[in-house]
């Protein structure tokens, strides 16, 4: 009787794993013709300068205009395109893309691009990165690749050789949601990054937390005197960009400065000047 008990339990879960595998194979398989189909595209999201209010650059996101899921952020599918291997054409896609966009935008704002840890394995990253930037005659000192200590710590050889090359360009290399890895202080000491990327989850309760001010505080002096700069993520209540600023962080992005957005929205190209649009309370808090 338990057995049989214990077959109609196993029988109760099979039908809700054969539809979560067959919908992890239709978005395999609508996943591979995405991009020829044209339904890939990039938002950007503007970074500011804390001490100016003035815009430094840009994140490149990537975002799936599925024909019937609608938008898809990269959390909905950048695990299946890392484990079929899609990741290295869709990785390509996005540098190419992210360069060619930025190339005809106004003035010489910087470009963040990020990076997989496949990617940074892939021995034909530099070149792909070296051909991107020849192709649209960009400053390579304005392109930012943006990594996560996974990179560094999956594959410790080959990934710092290749960060190593990337540099070499003249490109810059900044760590990306710095403080969730594990053991971020060695890597600091073992790769010259140009930039350290606070994470989000320090800076929603910082306002709150005595804890995340003062660990987002060390990171900053820590920065500091390594010589990198300083990004915070995800910053959405003017209480935390005036924290952020007091603390010493040397740049800003999240919802409240703006939303990452098409291309086509980032800037109002009213009276020619081409000034980057950021949100009103931004605005409003930046006229303060
Ligand atoms: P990330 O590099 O840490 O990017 C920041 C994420 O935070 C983005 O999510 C952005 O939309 C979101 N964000 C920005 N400001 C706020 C805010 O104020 N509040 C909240 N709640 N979120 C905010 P997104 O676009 O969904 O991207 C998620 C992750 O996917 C990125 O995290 C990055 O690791 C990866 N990713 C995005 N685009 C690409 C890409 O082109 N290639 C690769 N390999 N990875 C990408
Ligand atoms: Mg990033
Ligand atoms: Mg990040
Ligand atoms: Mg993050």
């Amino acid at each position: 009787a338990a057995k049989a008990q214990g077959r109609d339990k196993l029988a109760l879960f099979e039908p809700a794993l054969d539809i979560a595998a067959r919908e992890r194979r239709r978005i395999e398989s609508d996943l591979s013709e995405a991009l020829r189909k044209g339904q890939m595209r990039m938002q950007y999201q503007p970074v500011v300068d804390l001490d100016t209010g003035e815009t430094t650059g840009f994140e490149a996101l990537l975002r799936w205009h599925h024909p019937e899921r609608g938008i898809m952020g990269p959390g909905e599918f950048l695990q299946v395109a890392e484990e079929t291997g899609l990741i290295s054409s869709l990785g390509e896609w996005v540098i190419r893309q992210s360069l060619a966009d930025v190339s005809a935008m106004p003035g010489n704002l910087r470009i963040a691009i990020n990076l997989s840890p496949t990617q940074v394995k892939n021995p034909n990253l530099v070149a792909t990165v070296a051909q991107a930037i020849h192709a649209t005659n960009i400053a390579p000192e304005r392109v930012e690749l943006e990594i996560t200590e996974h990179v560094l710590m999956e594959d410790q050889e080959s990934g710092h050789t290749t960060l190593m090359r990337l540099r070499e360009l003249g490109i810059r290399i900044a760590l990306d949601d710095f403080g969730t890895g594990y053991s971020s202080l060695g890597y600091l000491r073992r790769f010259p990054f140009d930039r350290i990327k606070i994470d989000r989850s320090f800076v929603t309760d910082i306002a709150s937390d005595f804890g995340s001010q003062a660990i987002v505080s060390t990171i900053t002096r820590l920065a500091d005197a390594l010589g990198m700069d300083t990004t915070a993520e995800g910053i959405e209540e003017s209480a935390q960009l005036e924290l952020l600023r007091k603390l010493g962080v040397h740049e800003a992005q999240g919802y409240l400065i703006s939303r990452p957005v098409p291309p086509e929205e980032l800037f109002d190209m009213e009276g020619g000047k081409g000034e980057v649009v950021l949100a009103a309370d931004f605005e409003s808090y930046r006229k303060r």
